[in-house]
Parts: structure tokens; C-alpha cells; sequence
């Protein structure tokens, strides 16, 4: 006999675009549950997050009314996790606390009293122990792999365990790798043979299944094989019906059953996240690494001792990424007090646009927007005036300005550029451009081929290469993208070999630290630095920055100590999510933005005509589908002629 437990998790991110919700609850929620429903000995533990259950309340209120019938028959163990499904580990206790109430509150409306966690992207800290216990939690779902880090063997994994940290205890309940790579891709017999063979007089061993729900219709290829042909009702049937295997949840496991032991995991997620998450160069080595101990066949092995990185070393490999953590964080601590702004700053936690695995994550602009608009409007409850702080923790103070209407964080140690313009009236975050990188993935030029040929592949075998319009476009920039970045260029350069990043930059401004000042309505940033030519020419770039009510204004001086013929060009990158086909050079003194679906209209007016050079900034990342290049922003470059002294200025303006 074997125990068997079969769980789904069910998430849409928040600010993803209805009809991808609307496609996800027709190709997988739906049908799922509608299946579920003619199988009245099937019983399944289910985690919806908030988001996706906002969505359903407000659109099929008709889906709810059939989860309340499923709980009440029995079919259905509601498992919570934090609301707005952040990763509890990357959000402070308070705030986690909050969230699961939230959830449980939710899923005592479908008439469930909920004492199990599921572990967003399973990202494991031992204190979450604490918090878990304070918020009314039994039991959590995680991977074998937390366990295997831990040391414990495969055949040790049959059960479940106590985890304990700072005198509080808590059960964990281990995920089988096996079965979800076996479940749904392969032939349901597979899964069949698979449990019977770890079937024994052991009445307490048992096997979990806990994974998307997703993978159940909207992954690629899903729909027809899950539904279409049938596999989820010949699976119902075949796990119901087999004598060797007993179907249960996780609360009837915990009333017949103690947990097997003591543990203690360390930090971790599941296999393939710490790959994700190491840093480019270093996660290429370790598909280089385990796929050498896969061809010597020693990597099942030696697993236990294969481990990449942490999730939360995502805020070292993206800044960008780390920059909207830390401005969310400095938020959940502002609004602690104040209960209107509290749900925005819950939705800022919502993990998808902080990491990137197999989905977009922080690539998606619309997720991030989401992100940005929520800890804009939790931050509209306070206010704080001008402020020098160290904003995302990096050591390097950041000067963050604000008025009625803006909050512009400036790096004076990064070029003395803007990283961020929030705009409080529409909601944005004018600078949220993420910069063009590598990414390990990039490299892989052929297909690995499958180990077997029936049932569908899963994401993690699609085969992909490049194609080539993509790759004549593909650039990786040096720098982050911000809002006035100052460049030295030859004059001799193009705006092709500038935006693809084959140019020469003469100056030292970019990423270098800018002295500065506060002063009665703005700052002023300076730095002397040189141009790099035949000989150094030295330079200085000075900039006074001021918030005004419809955007901001600067003024620039820049001056060389010797004549020297160069191009001056101050970059600002705007997060224009409409789409632009080819890039631009033309002469003006204003610049018309209109971006209907994203930061909406600006203008950009400057004392005198310039050159522009223009150009969609797309960065190259994989997703569930193949290969996504898509435009984080569009960089505006204003170009002037500089000799010897130049004097300007910039106006941003906001059009609402
Ligand atoms: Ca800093």
C-alpha cells in the first residue's frame, strides 16, 4: 500500500492581462474542477492564490459556488499561502502574517478552516517557522531536493517530517521530483507503476504530488493531452480504482499518521530554481556541471550535493529587480500604520516580476508596472519630503526627491541619474527599464533531445535556438538604463553602432559617482571626470535637478579644460510599453511620447533643436512558449556638439 497525495497550485500574477486569465480558467481551471466533480472518490488539495481568486470572484462567481461544493463533499483540502502570493522568505513577518489571514480569511468563505502552506516557489528559510505557527499553520509543502540538501536520502522521503526553529515546530511534507515530471506529461499507466512500485506493508509511507495547476491545460501542448485526450479523467479513474494505492490529503495523513522525524532544511527552493537563480556565468557552469554527472551517469548519485543558488540572490543578479524590492520594503514599514494603504503595499509582494526562471518574471514590463503601480499608490498615504538614504541597501546612499505629484530617486554614485519618476497621478514608474544581459540560456544553440518519446515535453525539454532576425538585434548593454545618463561620443559614431552597442563612449559619467547637493527645491550633481581620447581630457558634468508639478526640470553645464570635438548625450530611457518598429534619428526641441497602454503621454522639451537618436531597448529572455524579445522601454538620446562649455536645459513634462 501507498498513500498517495495529489495537490495543484493555481496562480495568475498580478497585472497579468485579463484574456490570459480568461484563457487560463477555460483551458485549466474550469475544466478541471468540472472533471474533478463526476469523480466523487477523487479527492485533490488545492492553493489558489488571491489574485487568480479576485479574478474568479469577479468573473465566474459560478466557479467559487463549485469550490464551496467540492470542499463540502469532501473533495477539496484548501491549502493558503500568502495572498497576494509573495515569497514569504523575501517579505518582512509582519507582512506575511497579514497576507496568510488574508487567504485563510478567503478559504473559510469556501468553508474551509485552512492549516496548511503552500511555499510559493517552495523558497524554504528556517524562520519561517516562527511566522507559519503565529499565522495558525500545521503543516508545509516542499521539495524532496530541501530534504536531499539537507542530506537525507530518496527513500527516506516517503514521509513526512517535524522542522523545528526558535522552540516552534511545524510538519513537512516532501514533493516527489519523480511524479512531477511523471504527472501530466507522461502515460497515466507510468505514474500507476510508479506508485505501486514504492508501495510496501509501511502503512504511513507516502508520496505527494503538489505542483502548477497550469501544467493542467496551459502549458504548451496540455489542453489536448490533458483534456482533449483524456488523461485527467483516465488518471482520476486509475488512482481511485487501484487497490495498492490510497488516495488522501494532507489533514487525514496528520490525523492517521506522527511525522517520521526531526529535520532541519537549509535554505532552498526546488532543483531547478537554483540554477535560475545563480548569476549568468555561473549557472551556465552548473548545467555544464550537472550534465557531465549525467553523462557518467553518476548524477542521481551524487544530487544531494549538486546545489546552485538561493532565490533571493535574484535581487543580486537583477538590480533592477533588487531596486523595486528595497523601495517596496521601505513602503511596508511607512504604511505599517495605515490600514487604506495596506493592500496596495500587499500587491507590491507579488513574487512574479522579481525573479525569472522558465516564465518572463522581472522581463514582463506589464508585471512590473503592476509592481510599481501598487508601491506607488501605498506610498500616496505618506509624505515624506526630500530625503538622502541608502533606498535599496547597497551601501550607497541615493537621494530620493518628492513632491505632490512625483518621487524620483536619484544614484548620485551611478551617474547622478534618475532610476526612478513615479508619478503619483497615473500610477507609473517613468524609469522602470530594465537593461539589456546575457543570460545562460542564450548560449544554448541545439536542442537536447528527449530521454523518452511518449506523452507531451514539459517546458524544461522545449528545444530552442535563436532565430536569426532576433539575433542581428541582440545587444547587451554595460550600464543599468536610467533618466539623464550622460555620454561623450565620437562624432563619428551611428545610432546603429550605439544602440547595438559597438560604439566607443569617451566619457567617464555613466556608472561613476557624482558629487551632489540639496538645495531649497532640488539637488545639484556634479562630477570631474575626463574624456578618454588620444590623451585624457579632463571634464566636468554638472546638473541641477528639480521636481516640478507636472515632471521635472534640468539644467546642464558641461565644460572640458581643453577644446576637444565630441558629442555630449544626455539618455533618458522611458518605459514605453508601444511597440516601435525600427529606430529613429531626426533633429527637434521636443519630443511627443503618447503610449496609450503604459506611461501614457509626455513631452520632452529642451531649450534648443537637437539630434535624437531613438531606439526600442529589447531585452531576450525564454518563456513558456520559446524565445520572447521584448521592449523593456524606448531610449531617447538628445545629442549636442560640445567643444568647450555647453549650457542647457531639459524639461519633463506629464501630460494627463
Ligand atoms: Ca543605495
Amino acid at each position: 500500500m501507498i498513500n498517495f497525495i495529489f495537490g495543484i497550485h493555481s496562480h495568475q500574477p498580478l497585472g497579468n492581462f485579463g484574456w490570459v486569465f480568461e484563457e487560463a480558467y477555460n483551458k485549466s481551471y474550469r475544466p478541471f474542477m468540472e472533471i474533478l466533480e463526476e469523480f466523487s472518490s477523487m479527492k485533490v488539495a488545492v492553493h489558489f492564490s488571491g489574485p487568480l481568486l479576485e479574478w474568479i470572484d469577479e468573473n465566474h462567481p459560478e466557479y467559487i459556488e463549485l469550490l464551496k461544493k467540492l470542499v463540502k463533499k469532501g473533495q477539496l483540502e484548501i491549502v493558503v499561502a500568502g495572498f497576494y502570493e509573495p515569497v514569504l522568505a523575501a517579505i518582512p513577518k509582519e507582512d506575511r502574517i497579514e497576507q496568510i489571514k488574508l487567504l485563510k480569511e478567503f478559504a473559510k468563505k469556501l468553508g474551509y478552516d485552512a492549516k496548511g502552506v503552500w511555499l510559493t516557489e517552495r523558497v524554504w528559510q528556517p524562520e519561517l517557522v516562527k511566522t507559519l505557527k503565529e499565522s495558525g499553520i500545521e503543516y508545509v509543502i516542499v521539495d524532496d531536493y530541501h530534504f536531499m540538501s539537507a542530506g537525507l536520502s530518496k527513500d527516506e522521503l516517503y514521509w513526512p517530517y517535524y522542522t523545528e526553529d526558535g522552540g516552534e515546530v511545524i510538519v513537512v511534507f516532501p514533493i516527489d521530483e519523480t511524479l512531477r515530471y511523471l504527472i501530466p506529461f507522461r502515460p497515466v499507466e507510468k505514474t500507476i507503476r510508479y506508485l505501486e512500485g514504492l508501495a510496501d506493508d509501511d502503512p504511513s509511507k507516502m508520496a505527494v504530488f503538489h505542483d502548477d495547476g497550469e501544467k493542467f491545460g496551459v502549458w504548451p501542448g496540455t489542453y489536448e493531452w490533458v483534456y482533449q485526450k483524456g488523461w485527467l479523467r483516465e488518471f482520476f479513474d486509475a488512482i481511485t480504482s487501484n487497490e495498492k494505492i490510497n488516495l488522501m490529503l494532507y489533514s487525514e495523513y496528520l490525523s492517521k499518521f506522527t511525522p517520521r522525524g526531526l529535520v532541519y532544511l537549509p535554505i532552498a527552493s526546488y532543483f531547478e530554481m537554483s540554477e535560475w537563480s545563480l548569476p549568468a556565468k555561473q549557472a551556465k557552469l552548473f548545467v555544464e556541471f550537472v550534465g557531465r554527472l549525467k553523462g557518467r551517469n553518476e548524477f542521481e548519485r551524487y544530487r544531494m550535493f549538486v546545489r546552485g543558488g538561493i532565490w533571493k540572490n535574484f535581487f543580486y543578479k537583477y538590480p533592477e529587480s533588487n531596486f523595486m524590492h528595497k523601495r517596496m520594503l521601505y513602503v511596508s514599514k511607512l504604511v505599517r500604520d495605515i490600514p487604506e494603504a495596506r493592500k496596495y503595499l500587499l500587491k507590491a509582494q507579488c513574487n512574479d516580476a522579481y525573479w525569472h526562471g522558465v516564465f518572463g518574471g522581472v522581463y514582463l514590463p506589464h508585471l512590473r508596472r503592476a509592481v510599481w503601480e501598487n508601491i506607488i499608490r501605498a506610498q500616496s498615504f505618506v509624505s515624506t519630503g526630500n530625503r538622502v538614504f541608502d533606498v535599496d541597501f547597497d551601501g550607497k546612499t541615493e537621494v530620493m526627491l518628492e513632491n505632490e505629484s512625483f518621487i524620483a530617486t536619484i544614484k548620485p554614485h551611478y551617474g547622478g541619474s534618475i532610476f526612478e519618476l513615479s508619478s503619483k497621478r497615473k500610477g507609473v514608474n517613468y524609469g522602470d527599464v530594465l537593461a539589456r544581459r546575457w543570460e545562460h540560456y542564450h548560449d544554448i544553440s541545439t536542442s537536447t533531445p528527449e530521454e523518452e518519446c511518449d506523452g507531451i515535453a514539459s517546458i524544461h525539454e522545449l528545444g530552442k535556438k535563436i532565430p536569426e532576425k532576433i539575433k542581428r538585434e541582440l545587444a547587451y548593454d554595460w550600464q543599468l538604463r536610467a533618466i539623464l545618463q550622460d555620454h561623450f561620443i565620437p562624432t563619428t559614431e551611428t545610432l546603429d553602432s550605439y544602440r547595438l552597442v559597438r560604439y566607443r563612449e569617451l566619457g567617464d559619467f555613466i556608472n561613476q559617482p557624482y558629487e551632489f547637493e540639496l538645495y531649497d527645491g532640488g539637488v545639484r550633481l556634479w562630477r570631474n571626470g575626463g574624456i578618454y581620447a588620444e590623451k585624457k581630457v579632463p571634464a566636468k558634468v554638472e546638473k541641477r535637478i528639480e521636481l516640478v508639478n507636472d515632471g521635472f526640470l534640468a539644467e546642464y553645464r558641461v565644460s572640458l579644460s581643453e577644446p576637444y570635438r565630441a558629442l555630449f548625450g544626455v539618455e533618458i530611457n522611458l518605459a514605453v510599453h508601444s511597440v516601435m518598429e525600427s529606430p529613429e534619428e531626426f533633429e527637434a526641441g521636443r519630443i511627443f511620447v503618447n503610449d496609450p497602454h503604459g506611461i501614457g503621454k509626455v513631452e520632452i522639451e529642451l531649450d534648443r533643436k537637437a539630434n535624437i537618436w531613438k531606439f526600442p531597448v529589447k531585452t531576450l529572455s525564454q518563456s513558456e512558449s520559446g524565445w520572447d524579445f521584448i521592449q523593456q522601454g524606448v531610449s531617447y538620446t538628445l545629442l549636442f556638439p560640445v567643444e568647450k562649455e555647453l549650457e542647457f536645459e531639459i524639461r519633463f513634462r506629464e501630460i494627463t
